[in-house]
């Protein structure tokens, strides 16, 4: 089966097609055909693709909207000119998974998309006003441009922590608010954290119910979560993404009666108080100068830049703090696993979170650490308590297996 894998945004379309069935994703032999991205949709247009064996290639051309950035994108990788054996037209396109942001309480896995699912991601829409509306959009170009009749599935990024217990997922605040509003603990990069939990069992040969493990998403969004017996009991990010671990603008945690006071100070409403935690904090807003953390890394490594150093000895520090919090949440764990842009490629933010957690049973070895870039691996030290892996992350190839599962009516729990 080829699935289409979509993440829509306001002007950008990430695509990957992957041919997938139940006896691919038993052997873990799921085929990537085509990745590839279309930047600037709107304006100047760039499509960036990738085929199976073949070399980058970037092309411009207008796109007004998503629906038109979709038309080129099918056009390019379904048809005869496409050079792909197993794609020769649309019709060789036989499911779509999409990338949704928000679930809300209602769904708490993937699901093939209705006419009533349509309802319930767009009921969701005021919790991510930004992305659901987009997605949508996605869902709906895919039917006008396929049909009706090719499958479509939905991937919730907040699925994996519907089982966050209440004493977790419910703020300290009139409790009238969550039932008015629906103001609570949601969670995010669930897809991610699915992923390599799966991963980390195939690893380190271990049963679901035997799942106990804290896993950190660090890239430019950040989130930590903490697994027992295979499900969150716990995680970073709350009602929106803004919460919890420094990220490269957004300022995780911060005291909220700040918002008021740099409101009041600096006269600003509450919405652009919300924008400057979003976009102009965390590393970027601490340094001064970027949110990439490589970037980071080498002024403060060549240029001996101060700021860039504290912005992230910040991030490592809140970082460290989170495992620590959640080690007593869970009452320990057997494992930590690193992924995202910088858990999966910095040895040195790795090791700079660790450093000084032997006493919760957590020791690197050096050399596995630096030799760990980009791949899968074990990084702690034969004699650490807590197995500690290194695992790139892999949201679409979990979408696409959905995807199948769903269509399929098979449960999907990894
Ligand atoms: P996104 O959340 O947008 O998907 P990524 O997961 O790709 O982002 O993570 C991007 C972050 O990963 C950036 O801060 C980037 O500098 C960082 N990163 C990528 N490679 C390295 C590396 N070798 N060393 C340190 N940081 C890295």
């Amino acid at each position: 089966m080829n699935v289409l894998v979509l993440n829509s945004g306001s002007s950008s379309l990430k695509f990957q097609l992957i041919a997938t069935d139940p006896d691919r994703i038993a052997r873990d032999t799921d085929e990537r055909l085509v990745r590839g991205e279309v930047e600037g949709i709107g304006g100047d247009t760039t499509c960036a693709i990738r085929k199976k064996d073949g070399l980058p290639e970037s092309l411009k051309a207008p796109m007004k909207d998503l629906e038109a950035a979709l038309e080129f994108v099918i056009g390019g990788i379904a048809s005869e000119r496409s050079g792909l054996q197993e794609v020769r037209g649309p019709a060789d396109i036989h499911a779509v998974g999409h990338r949704v942001v928000h679930g809300g309480e209602r769904f708490s896995e993937s699901v093939v998309v209705s006419d009533e699912v349509l309802k319930g991601i767009e009921q969701c829409s005021d919790l991510a006003p930004l992305h659901n509306p987009e997605n949508l959009k996605g869902i709906l170009a895919v039917r006008k441009l396929l049909g009706e009749e090719v499958p479509q599935v939905a991937v919730f990024d907040t699925a994996f922590h519907h089982s966050l217990p209440e004493r977790a997922y419910v703020y300290a605040i009139p409790y009238e608010l969550y039932q008015r509003h629906r103001i609570r603990r949601y969670g995010f990069h669930g897809t991610s954290h699915r992923y390599v939990m799966h991963r980390y069992q195939v690893l380190g040969k271990v049963t679901t119910e035997k799942t106990h493990v804290v896993t950190l998403h660090l890239g430019n969004g950040c989130s930590v979560a903490a697994i027992r017996g295979g499900h969150p009991v716990d995680t970073s990010m709350g009602m929106t993404p803004l919460e919890g671990l420094v990220m490269g603008t957004r300022s995780g945690d911060v005291d909220p009666a700040i918002i008021s006071v740099i409101g009041e100070k600096e006269g600003l409403s509450a919405r652009e108080v919300d924008s400057l935690l979003n976009a102009r904090s965390g590393l970027l807003g601490v340094s001064g100068t970027t949110n990439d953390m490589r970037g980071l890394q080498a002024e403060a490594r060549d240029e001996g830049n101060k700021r860039a150093r504290l912005a992230i000895d910040i991030f490592c520090y809140r970082a460290r703090k989170y495992i620590g919090a959640y080690l007593a949440c869970m009452g320990g764990a057997d494992a930590l696993v690193f992924t995202g842009g910088i858990g999966e490629n910095s040895p040195e933010i790795r090791g700079q979170i660790c450093t000084g957690m032997e006493w919760a049973g957590i020791a690197l070895d050096a050399e596995r650490n630096r030799k760990t870039v980009g791949k899968e691996g074990l990084i702690s030290s034969d004699s650490s308590k807590l197995a500690v892996y290194a695992i790139p992350t892999d949201e679409e190839l979990l979408i696409a297996r959905d995807t199948v599962r769903c269509i399929l009516g098979e449960s999907h729990p990894s």
